[in-house]
């Protein structure tokens, strides 16, 4: 552990007593925009297999006993903290605490334990699941393994969507998936929200309150109608077009393309497109497959697969309107075989796709699906081929 991590852990015990006298911190395993989240071990609690006399609070115990029994067997005295940062507004940390534990069912969702709370200073406990980083393994799956890893996260996805939550930021690090299992779990409801949330009304709240919340900044983007602006050299300096709000949490090229356009009708199934961008991922063992500085940019990465046509349709779906004079996008765009093939430099030796990579392109087509509309459910994904009838 080195001085600044161990440093972060001391401040940690001392602001928290309850967690000093419960946990032994062991590292820091997890540095993001929203938190910190450290490994650390349970100290009071003996280890004990049928575990009659635990403390409620503080244990597996809060789960119901099917549950229990899957967390027990792995890492029972290993909690993951989740330190919030208090960057995030109180109703915000309420609603990942509040959908974690309305998840906790799901052996596909990660469980909350319970929480602490120090002021403004909230850290949840996790069990501890282990997982590799997603860099170490993508480009090492073999179909068989894409199959694993894809029937959890669309069975996590299913009870999340069947609960009426979008999770908003479906990417590797927030599926953690441990190979010698087979299993994976989903994690961070920091972005999680009902499906049907009324943005409008929430954007006047929180500007009532003056919340320095960092979510906020990222709404207020210009309209990406000024697509056409990408005709003339820049972008506009002064758009006098109104600006349309809608909720574009999310992470850089996983954004589904109605996130991109400011949809405000956003559904669960902007989900399974980030589903899709980690499959492509997989598949093209490319990543991160797009690499986007902005919104514009994203467009025009996707657009580069699927052509303006299909592009202009969709934008005009949401409303907007879809130019471009960037000559590499042409009008009818490619095959996804095509891209996957050339994604994984297996196109100029007339290289073929296997039987079961075929399956996994034939689902890719279903969940990098531009009408929302269209696009599989995580149910009904779960009901390709793919899954259903295995092939190599
Ligand atoms: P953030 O909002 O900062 O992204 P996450 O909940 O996604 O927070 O956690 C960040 C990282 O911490 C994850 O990518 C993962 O590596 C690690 N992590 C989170 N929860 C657990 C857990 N229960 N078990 C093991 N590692 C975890
Ligand atoms: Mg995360």
């Amino acid at each position: 552990v080195d001085e600044t991590v161990a440093e972060d852990m001391k401040k940690l015990e001392e602001n928290f007593k309850g967690i000093s006298q419960k946990y032994r911190l062991i590292n820091r395993i997890g540095e993001g925009t929203f938190s910190t989240v450290y490994k650390a071990e349970q100290l009071d609690q003996p280890y004990d297999d049928d575990r009659e006399n635990q403390d409620p609070e503080t244990d597996t115990d809060v789960l119901p006993t099917k549950r229990r029994k899957f967390w027990s067997g792995r890492h029972t005295r290993i909690v993951a903290l989740k330190k919030i940062y208090v960057t995030s507004s109180p109703s915000r940390i309420l609603n990942e605490l509040e959908l974690l534990h309305e998840l906790r069912n799901s052996p596909h969702i990660c469980p909350l334990l319970t929480a602490f709370r120090h002021l403004d200073q909230v850290v949840a406990v996790l069990p501890y699941f282990r997982h590799l980083d997603f860099r170490l393994y993508y480009r090492d799956f073999l179909t068989n393994d894409l199959r694993h890893y894809f029937l959890s996260l669309f069975s996590g996805l299913a009870y999340v969507h069947k609960a009426g939550i979008l999770h908003r930021d479906i990417k590797p690090t927030n599926f953690l998936y441990d190979h010698s299992k087979k299993h994976g779990v989903l994690v961070d409801f920091g972005l999680a929200e009902r499906q049907g949330t009324d943005w409008q009304a929430c954007f006047c709240q929180e500007h009532k309150e003056r919340r320095r919340d960092r979510f906020l900044n990222s709404y207020a983007v210009q309209n990406l109608q000024a697509q056409q602006d990408l005709l003339s050299p820049g972008y506009p300096k002064q758009d006098q077009r109104p600006s349309r709000r809608a909720n574009r949490a999310g992470t850089r090229g996983f954004r589904a393309p109605e996130v991109l356009l400011k949809c405000t009708a956003q559904t669960t199934k902007i989900d399974i497109w980030s589903a899709g961008v980690i499959l492509l991922t997989l598949l093209g063992r490319r990543f991160p497959f797009f690499n986007s500085a902005d919104d514009i940019d994203a467009m025009i990465e996707i657009a580069s697969i699927f052509g303006k046509k299909k592009m202009q349709g969709v934008a005009a779906m949401h409303g907007s309107v879809f130019e471009t004079n960037i000559e590499t996008i042409g009008e009818k765009g490619f095959t996804l075989e095509k891209i996957v093939l050339w994604a994984s430099c297996r196109e100029k030796d007339s290289e073929q796709l296997r039987p079961g990579e075929i399956q996994a392109v034939d689902l890719l087509g279903g969940l990098l699906e531009l009408d929302p509309n269209k696009r599989l459910s995580a149910k009904q994904a779960l009901e390709h081929e793919f899954f259903t009838n295995p092939i190599e």
